[in-house]
């Protein structure tokens, strides 16, 4: 598991949820966001890559 995607049921006026990268299998808090004028985002810590594709696969299942 490399990216998380979570809704906050509270925030009904910001429907958007928010992207987590599980950087090297822990959590980091930081929300990500895939940069608008870019494909992919690349952490450089582990980095891996992850492509818009990631990020619509979490949208729709909560983790990839
Ligand atoms: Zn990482």
């Amino acid at each position: 598991m490399v990216l998380i995607y979570e809704s906050d049921p509270l925030d009904n006026d910001d429907a958007r949820g928010r992207f987590y990268h599980v950087c090297r299998g822990r959590i980091d808090r930081t929300e990500i966001q895939l940069p608008a004028d870019e494909k992919i985002y690349e952490c450089a810590v582990c980095g891996i890559d992850l492509e818009a594709e990631d990020f619509w696969l979490a949208r729709q299942k909560g983790s990839v």
